[in-house]
């Protein structure tokens, strides 16, 4: 009776069909065919890796590496796993010994949880009943984080798994409670199915990083020298993915590290093999398509080479726009009358830079004193001898600071007087204003003047004390100060 294998369909799970080939094996109970079929030392029939292929294969005669390529969730792993790793997974799977695959396939090292829940879509269902007599369970609505149908774009409908209980869907021929899925939980339902049906060889882990820090530097997320902005990056694809962000296997690597982990491991040297739920957040997040990013892998050193490219535009746009803004400020000031000496000091550089702008700009910079009318001249020695300052007389004349300060020159006697005039005008400036502070004040001590002058009570501390000391009212002796106060 056993002998008589059901059809396995295409994209039948392992479980679908053990499940319908116990239920019409003409046994006494399905229990008990369930034992002949896989015997009673079988893990979960539900799980994504179930260990039960060697006697199933055993006994439909069909090849045991069949089913598990065509049948089980392993492909799923195939991209995004070491090669010697999937191969000896994919070696025990056939001999049915499933033991290790989970830790192996770091599925327990990253922590990202397994649906605990076994899902149908309710379309498919009836399109199956339709055509083959029965509905049945598909791998792809088994992989973690899906929760709608790639196909047909509906939420699918969730049963509990149980150990090791046979369950079909319901055999219903309408579809009913169609509920339409949001777009990003079809996008990673097409995804994980590319994941299942690829016959990729998987890219080493460098490659990996290397391709997905390029496209972050296109799209802006990290700088065109690689480094990426991991907290900008993981606002972005939380937001990308929120409408998925509580559905458990999600949730769990959102989860990791505190919250900090993902998407920041993704581009670390990390040689581990990541979970491939976390591949694909990433892949989601940044291409159509996984076919999408495997052709966007070949060429991501000329994309990263156009990336840098665009950043070194954008670097010599910044230097050209700071150079016109320099070149403008010193037209300005060399127009209002500014020594180049004084310009090259104010904006930084040499002044033959400075020259260079202003011949340039058309401004004639070195006016030499024999171009100075007579009445010119005159009027800058009367300036200079009443202590005006070199910048002022040249804006007065229109001409340059340099060619005052080389009339001021010619007049050994002149530089003495017109720091003795300064002097004397800053030395009245102070006085007044001390005095000024002191008639404000009703009842001025010395130390109430000084506090409310302080820069001319300093001042003329300093040069005019003789003065000062006449000024203020009398000290008040030492041993009165506290009282007076
Ligand atoms: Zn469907």
């Amino acid at each position: 009776m056993l002998a008589f294998a059901p059809e396995i369909f295409e994209g039948e799970s392992l479980y679908s069909w053990l499940t319908r080939w116990a239920m019409r094996a003409g046994m006494p109970s399905s229990r008990v065919a369930l034992e002949h079929l896989v015997g009673r030392n079988h893990r979960q029939l539900m799980s994504l890796l179930p260990s039960v292929v060697e006697p199933l294969a055993r006994f439909s005669h069909l090849p045991a590496l069949d089913l598990v390529e065509h049948h089980s969730a392993l492909p799923y792993w195939r991209l995004f796993t070491n090669e010697t790793v999937f191969n000896s997974v994919q070696k025990d799977m056939v001999s049915g010994d499933t033991q290790s695959a989970y830790s192996r396939l770091s599925i327990v090292a990253s922590r990202v949880t397994e649906p605990s829940v076994i899902r149908y879509c309710p379309r498919c269902a009836a399109s199956d009943l339709h055509q083959y007599g029965v509905a049945f369970w598909h791998t792809e609505h088994q992989l973690p984080g899906v929760i709608a149908c790639a196909t047909h774009r509906v939420m699918l409908v969730s049963v509990p798994r149980s150990r090791s209980r046979l369950v079909l869907p319901p055999q219903l021929e309408r579809a009913v409670q169609l509920s339409l899925a949001p777009m990003v939980a079809v996008q990673l339902a097409q995804l994980s199915r590319e994941l299942l049906d690829a016959s990729w060889s998987p890219l080493g882990n460098e490659r990996l990083i290397y391709a997905y820090s390029v496209r972050l530097a296109e799209m802006g997320f990290a700088s065109a020298n690689l480094n990426v902005r991991q907290q900008a990056w993981r606002s972005e694809l939380e937001a990308y993915w929120n409408p998925l962000l509580s559905e458990p296997s999600l949730d769990s690597v959102f989860s990791l590290g505190k919250r900090q982990q993902f998407p920041a491991c993704m581009v670390r040297g990390v040689a581990a093999n990541h979970h491939p739920l976390k591949h694909l957040l990433m892949v989601g997040a940044l291409f159509e398509s996984v076919s999408d990013f495997m052709r966007f892998t070949e060429t991501a050193e000329a994309t990263h080479q156009k990336v840098l490219e665009r950043h070194a535009r954008r670097i010599d746009r910044d230097k050209l726009r700071r150079k016109l803004e320099v070149e403008q400020q010193t037209l300005s000031k060399l127009k209002a009358g500014q020594s180049l000496r004084r310009v090259a000091k104010t904006l930084g550089g040499s002044v033959s830079t400075f020259k260079r702008i202003a011949l340039r700009g058309g401004i004639e910079i070195k006016r030499r004193t024999q171009k100075l009318f007579e009445e010119e001249r005159r009027v800058i020695w009367r300036k200079l001898v009443i202590g005006k300052s070199t910048q002022d007389i040249a804006a007065h004349i229109g001409c340059s600071v340099g060619a005052v300060e080389q009339e001021l020159g010619r007049y050994s006697e002149l530089p003495e007087l017109r720091s003795r005039i300064r002097f004397y005008h800053k030395r009245g400036e102070h006085r007044a204003n001390l005095v000024a502070t002191q008639n404000s004040l009703k009842t001025p001590s010395r130390k109430q003047i000084q506090d409310a002058a302080r820069a001319s009570y300093t001042w003329l501390f300093k040069h005019d004390k003789d003065w000062l000391y006449k000024q203020l009212p009398e000290a008040i002796p030492r041993a009165d100060r506290r009282r007076s106060k």
